[in-house]
């Protein structure tokens, strides 16, 4: 029987792992953490639930397709629920725009910023709606393997101006500086700088307003915990607290994985750790990994993040959303400040999830828990000790946060950690504190990013952020997509199996 190690349980190496499961292939998951999960691990405090990161589930469709591969149904495993508004947008002045679904609420409030944005948006949606299908449908899950492929999509990619940035495209279409940015800040969720990132990144518009925003009941942990037990239920094998040290090669096969006093053979291992980690600590002894952290070493790499975990001993206030974005005083300069460094900004921009407004249950009866993140500079782009400033950054967080969204927040905190790009390092192993790896502008998309199976080591794959189509939920679900078919043909399985 064919054997599998996937190295990594975040979405992307569980996605793939299931697949081949789903395959027949004999699959062991191997996470060095001790829950699986990667960066929608689970802290678990004063009986407070917090999500470490990905809270914004979309494309619903993309996690469904892991379950009906084996004839089985999300609804059995995870209650997703939708979110509305999708967010709600915050600025210093006072203006509110409720990212809404709904087309006539999202006209009203174009309409009362300007008027003239009203047809500049249903053209904006709808040049969204061509990138949604030629960027995410047609190519979300192909591997690109070699530069012929890059050539075969050269002229869709020319026609729809993907070599323009998503800030230049949308304010195309759209006057208003605040409408600007609620339409253009996506890119931040995924790593990318709206001013540097390919418009190409701007089909995250229609891919929500087609497939919504969701969330897990009893959090983004709840969907991890189903897909593990999806896994195991196939007959997947999980190991967590299992780093692995080496992958084992023989010339130029992958032969399985060293962990602290044992080896796993396998026919073919899969890496959904950080891309640079895996060439350079985990193939440290082979020449193939010193020369691809080499090449690796000199790519642009996304911002990292600063996150605080709180709970009140209070219910979410009334007029909070469950997602919630305050834009600061400053837009494309404090975006620059952030990807480029070299300090940390003064002012920030802020994503505040409240996920007890939708599921109560995250904390303890009449309570309610909350995280919110400032995207900061990697430690390569600023030299922070953070074991200093992350305790002041803190506070200075806690009390604009206080002042612009939950008033009287410092008095009635119950519990608190923080998680650094230190930690990002650390805990992680994401090259530089990266919170999204490789940023994703088009000199590093596609071909250009690492691909789904290594170039010379014929049977080692990649999936995750570092891959294509690139980070976020709906891009590592499809990298491992992307993977899978490659993994499958090579071991002659029926690709219909991994990408029907
Ligand atoms: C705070 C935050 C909020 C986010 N919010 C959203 C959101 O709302 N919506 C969205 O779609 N995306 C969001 N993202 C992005 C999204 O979470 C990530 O792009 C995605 O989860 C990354 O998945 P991955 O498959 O690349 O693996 P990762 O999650 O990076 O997991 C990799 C795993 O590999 C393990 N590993 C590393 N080295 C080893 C080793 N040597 N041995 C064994 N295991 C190892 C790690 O421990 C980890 O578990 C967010 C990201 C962050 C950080």
């Amino acid at each position: 029987m064919t054997k599998a190690v996937v190295i990594g349980s975040g979405f992307g190496g569980l996605a793939l792992a299931i697949r081949l499961q789903s395959a027949g292939i004999k699959t062991t998951l191997v996470e060095a953490r001790d829950k699986p999960g990667g960066r929608a691990y689970v802290y678990q405090d004063d009986g407070f639930t917090f999500d470490a990161g990905p809270t914004v589930i979309t494309d619903p469709a993309c996690l469904a397709e892991l379950f009906t591969l084996s004839g089985r149904r999300i609804e059995d495993y995870v209650d997703l629920v939708p979110v509305t508004p999708f967010y709600q947008l915050r600025w210093e002045d006072g203006d509110v725009f409720d990212y809404v679904n709904d087309q006539a609420e999202l006209d009203r409030q174009i309409e009362a910023r300007n008027p003239k944005d009203v047809v500049g948006y249903r053209k904006f949606l709808a040049y969204s709606e061509a990138l949604y299908h030629e960027g995410y449908e047609k190519l979300g899950a192909v591997p690109f393997l070699d530069f012929k492929s890059m050539i075969r999509v050269a002229p869709q990619l020319m026609r729809l101006q993907s070599w323009r940035t998503l800030y230049a495209r949308v304010a195309d279409f759209i006057e208003d500086d605040h409408l600007r940015q609620a339409f253009s800040f996506h890119t931040l969720l995924v790593g990318g700088n709206p001013f540097a990132t390919s418009a190409i990144y701007g089909l995250i518009h229609a891919l929500e307003r087609r497939g919504g925003v969701w969330f897990a009941m009893g959090g983004t942990g709840a969907l991890i915990a189903g897909m593990v037990r999806l896994f195991e239920d196939l007959g997947g094998t999980v190991r967590l607290s299992a780093p692995v040290e080496q992958i084992l090669t023989d010339g130029n096969r992958a032969t399985g994985v060293q962990l602290a006093g044992e080896t796993l053979e396998a026919d073919l291992v899969a890496s959904n750790a950080d891309v640079m980690h895996t060439y350079k600590a985990l193939l440290s002894e082979s020449a193939r990994g010193a020369k691809e952290a080499k090449r690796l070493a000199k790519k642009r790499y996304s911002n990292s993040l600063f996150v605080i975990y709180f709970g009140l001993d209070r219910e979410v206030p009334n007029d909070l959303e469950h997602h919630v974005i305050l834009f600061g005083p400053r837009y494309r300069e404090l975006i620059g400040e952030i990807f480029k460094g070299p300090e940390l900004a003064e002012d920030f921009s802020l994503y505040l999830h409240a996920p007890s407004k939708t599921d109560p249950s995250l904390a303890p009866p009449g309570q309610s828990a909350y995280y919110v993140l400032a995207p900061v500079p990697h430690l390569g782009a600023a030299d922070i000790d953070w074991a200093v400033e992350g305790p002041k950054y803190r506070d200075r967080v806690l009390a604009y946060l206080e002042e612009k969204a939950i008033p009287r927040l410092r008095e009635t905190m119950v519990t608190c950690r923080i998680f650094t790009p230190a930690d990002f390092e650390t805990e992680l192993n994401a090259h530089m504190g990266s919170a999204f790896s490789l940023e994703p502008i088009l000199t590093q998309s596609a071909y250009f990013r690492c691909h789904n199976r290594d170039d010379k080591i014929s049977n080692l794959y990649l999936v995750g952020a570092g891959t294509h189509p690139g980070a976020g939920v709906p891009g590592v679900v499809g990298s491992a997509k992307a993977t899978a078919a490659l993994a499958l043909a090579d071991f002659g399985r029926p690709s219909a199996v991994a990408a029907e």
